[in-house]
């Protein structure tokens, strides 16, 4: 990215997280995978327990693989071979892990998390789940307000989860959402995540760069 643009975008991470901080939520700003790394490691007691909602950042910021050579108890939900008993009672069990790890489909500049789920368990472990919730996002999710996180979802994200997911509802024709009623619909569950009673209990790590959708 041109440095131009690159500092605008810091300057939207840095107003985030003090849009965060009124909310009762932490917010960080790493600059590498390694200090994404050393910072989960500072958030997640060792060899506690841990979980992960669905999320492409997970993936692209290889903190999946890392958290599998960590010594936690990993309720791996990407573990090859599991049937889909083993998928709910591993979403299940997230509830009672030490932490638990995820993205969002769109961060306010005010401090809001806006997530959009299909069967909704990510963002039930984020309601109200484990102990701490550790959210790992690029600038990219990053938008001004409220409404722009919905048409974030509709434009971007959800599209293009039905792409990778190849769930087969229409908007990976259409390229944004027509509102279906198809029945692998991935948007059923919209939750906005405005403040945190605990002050300790989320923290958004923001990593420099363009990650997830
Ligand atoms: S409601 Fe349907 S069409 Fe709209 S984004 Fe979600 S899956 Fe796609």
């Amino acid at each position: 990215m041109d440095a131009h643009l690159k500092k605008i975008m810091h300057e939207k991470v840095h107003h985030t997280i003090a849009g965060l901080k009124k909310n009762n939520i932490n917010g960080y700003f790493v600059t590498s995978i390694e200090d994404l790394q050393t910072k989960i490691k500072e958030l997640i007691p060792a060899e506690g327990t841990i979980a992960v909602g669905g999320s492409q950042t997970l993936f692209e910021t290889g903190t999946l693989d890392f958290l599998r050579t960590q010594p936690y108890l990993f309720f791996d939900r990407y573990a090859p071979g599991l049937t889909a008993a083993d998928l709910k009672e591993i979403h299940r069990k997230a509830f009672t892990a030490d932490a638990y790890l995820c993205s969002v489909n769109a961060i306010t500049e005010s401090g809001e998390l806006y997530s959009v789920d299909g069967s909704g368990n990510r963002v039930a472990a984020m309601i109200y789940g484990p102990d701490k919730i550790i959210v790992v996002a690029g600038y990219n999710k990053i938008v001004k307000d409220l409404p722009d996180a919905i048409t974030r979802n509709r434009e971007i994200s959800a599209p293009a989860n039905n792409v990778r997911l190849n769930t087969g509802t229409p908007c990976i024709h259409t390229g944004s959402c027509i509102d279906c009623k198809t029945p692998s619909r991935i948007c059923c569950a919209y939750v906005t995540i405005g403040f945190q009673r605990d002050p300790n209990r989320i923290h958004v790590i923001f990593i420099d760069g363009e990650y997830g959708y």
